[in-house]
């Protein structure tokens, strides 16, 4: 089976990588198995540090290798956190810090104006200097809510209410998550497009 390292160290990103990835034709391995270092993501567009990540994977490892870039676009907040989700609080900050930042910052605002999006970037690259990534997106709406609701998934997700579903993504089951979510198009799109290849 062709191996893959995957460029993330992120807990919640792997469990729906190896969830939607369950019937992937690869053999997909977290890069903290191959001991790669982190990079630092200096770009300033998902697809740009999305490229930054699977180049530094591949680079360590000598693998083809897919990275995932992803964050919430927040329209109240003209866009933040975006492409700094993660370290919205600072770097190093945790999934309930950034919430608590997010909650502040948009404290009086009506649920109208509340509204959101998730976005993924997955890049595949064949090998460090590939020339030609295939890179893949994804996204998904909602409205940050002023409570959270639910245990599942990660992050923002108990902020963030679906409304086609009527509850948070965080009440939402793992693979309900998975069909609707910006990951989860983003990664079936690689998926398919490197099924037709091999
Ligand atoms: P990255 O690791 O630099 O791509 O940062 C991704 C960050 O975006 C995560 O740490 C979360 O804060 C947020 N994020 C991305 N996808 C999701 C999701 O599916 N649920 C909740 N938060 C997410």
């Amino acid at each position: 089976m062709k191996k893959i390292v995957l460029a993330s160290g992120n807990a919640g990103k792997l469990r729906e990588f190896a969830q939607i990835l369950a019937e992937f034709n690869f053999e997909v391995t977290p890069q903290s198995q191959f001991n790669v270092p982190d990079v630092e993501e200096t770009g300033l567009s998902f697809v740009e540090n999305a490229l930054i990540k699977a180049r530094n994977a591949a680079q360590h490892t000598g693998l083809p290798a897919m990275s995932d870039d992803s964050g919430i676009e927040v329209d109240a907040l003209k866009g933040a956190p975006g492409i700094y989700s993660a370290r919205f609080a600072g770097v190093g900050a945790s999934d309930e810090q950034n919430n608590q930042l997010l909650l502040e910052k948009l404290t009086g605002i009506p649920t109208a104006k509340r509204t959101a999006r998730y976005h993924c970037v997955i890049v595949y690259m064949r090998h460090a200097n590939d020339p030609m990534p295939m890179i893949f997106q994804g996204s998904w709406e909602g409205i940050i809510l002023e409570q959270p609701r639910g245990e599942n998934g990660f992050g923002y997700d108990p902020y963030f209410y679906v409304p086609t579903h009527k509850c948070s993504s965080a009440e939402l089951a793992s693979e309900v998550k998975n069909q609707l979510s910006h990951r989860g198009i983003a990664l079936r799109a690689l998926q398919a497009a490197l099924s037709t290849k091999t």
